[in-house]
């Protein structure tokens, strides 16, 4: 090792960009900080769980995405923008830096401690057309794409504006809700669920809130309904054996959550799901200088379930990723990973969400209120935070003098 050890972090998302701005907090011995790097194929931050309140144009991007160079201002993290593509095996002896990670530039960065926080991307490849004709939900850029689409639509003179979203889970039923919003009674909004009911993984009291939000709006849930095939401008849909083939206007494609693909050169054993296999202190197996968060990592519950892959989980883990690989190049113990769930919110349309956890329930518009204020307080670091909220308090001031 060399005299500062050096820290590389593999995306910059909840798991990666958490824990380099808590490694940068912990107490380091003098002359003893690490160089700490990230590296993210995009420039901007994403906070996922607000990205639907683009669609109505209740937040801008700015408040959601920050780019990382603002974030890390005034820290010593240094940001590097770049698609990692390989990590040599420690047995490979012709590898000339065993302990560095090679960008698709060309680039090597060496590391004393690596992690991987390079999350989960929508697979496009179950169906014939979703790559070419629909729009996912994830990045700012498909959050852009979609409100592209739709202001053309809203231009034209087209009395209804038809839109199919497949997959009724949190991502599906919420971005319904905003959709049917912001087109009002010019949406023909239908929900495609292929299980016999949406939201399979929410609690009652959020499925039933979901189920009502979705009624007031009109839109149309078909269960037990699967894609066959989607073109420019229709889908088709099977149920009970019999394919419809329906015209629309913009497909949302929300279905499944793959590991990015970028694991899989990595030479790192995988699970069944694809996801990196870690240990209790969240180390990968058989490489203790690697961790691995969030999405892509598996990681098993005292009960012997697989916690999900949320952004409460990769936050919480990036605690206690920070404190391991500090305690790592202290020689300190390290410590096992908890997860502690605090319950699951959900937006549905304008000041409209609801949440259920830690014993309370809440729906209606405390519950955005309260959804809002929570998200104010997990935005990362305090600049931002302090922006943001500003923002928020003296929007309705400059709507009404404008
Ligand atoms: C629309 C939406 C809403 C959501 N809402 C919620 C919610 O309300 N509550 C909740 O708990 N969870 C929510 N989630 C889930 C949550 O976003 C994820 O669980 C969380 O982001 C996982 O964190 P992560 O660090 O593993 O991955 P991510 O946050 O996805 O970060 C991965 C990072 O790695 C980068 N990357 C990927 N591949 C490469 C590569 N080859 N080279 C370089 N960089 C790369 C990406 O650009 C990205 O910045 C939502 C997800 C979506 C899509």
């Amino acid at each position: 090792m060399t005299s500062v050890p050096r820290i590389c972090i593999l995306g910059g998302g909840f798991g990666g960009l958490y824990t380099a701005l808590k490694l940068n907090q912990l107490a380091w011995e003098p002359g003893q900080k690490p160089e700490i790097t990230l590296i993210d194929r995009q420039t901007n931050f994403v906070f996922t769980p607000l990205l639907y309140e683009l669609i109505t144009g209740e937040m801008q991007g700015w408040e959601i995405a920050p780019p990382f160079a603002e974030l890390l201002k005034g820290t010593d993290i240094r940001f590097v923008q770049g698609a990692v593509k390989q990590l040599p095996h420690t047995e490979d002896p012709t590898h000339p830096a065993p302990n560095s990670v090679t960008l698709t530039d060309g680039t090597e960065i060496g590391y004393d401690r690596l992690v991987l926080a390079l999350g989960c991307e929508t697979p496009s490849d179950s169906v014939a057309g979703v790559s070419e004709h629909t729009i996912s939900f994830r990045s700012l850029e498909d959050a852009y794409k979609l409100d592209a689409k739709l202001r053309i639509l809203e231009a034209a003179t087209t009395e209804k504006i038809r839109i199919a979203i497949v997959g009724a889970g949190y991502t599906g039923v919420e971005v319904a809700c905003k959709l049917a919003d912001r087109l009002k009674e010019r949406g023909r909004i239908r929900l495609i669920q292929s299980r016999d009911k949406i939201l399979p993984n929410a609690t009652e009291f959020n499925r039933n809130a979901a189920l009502k939000a979705l009624e007031q709006r009109g839109i149309w849930v078909d269960l037990e309904t699967n894609v066959s095939e989607i073109t420019a401008d229709s889908i088709g849909l099977i149920y009970k054996g019999q394919t419809d083939i329906i015209p629309v206007e913009v497909v949302m494609w929300t279905v499944g959550n793959q590991v990015s693909p970028a694991i899989n050169h990595l030479g790192l054993s995988l699970n069944a799901q694809g996801k990196i296999a870690v240990s209790d202190k969240l180390q990968v197996l058989d490489r203790p200088e690697i961790f691995a968060l969030g999405d892509a990592a598996a990681v098993l519950e005292t009960d012997g379930k697989f916690i999900p892959s949320t952004a409460q989980v990769a936050f919480q883990q990036s605690d206690f990723v920070a404190w391991n690989v500090w305690s790592s190049l202290t020689d300190r113990p390290l410590l096992p990973f908890r997860y502690t769930d605090l319950g699951e919110m959900m937006v549905l349309g304008d000041n409209n969400a609801v949440l259920s956890g830690l014993g309370i329930q809440l729906d209606g518009p405390l519950a955005y209120l309260t959804r809002r204020l929570v998200y104010l307080y997990r935005l990362p670091t305090l600049e931002h935070q302090l922006k943001v909220g500003f923002n928020w308090l003296t929007q309705p001031l400059v709507k009404l003098l404008s």
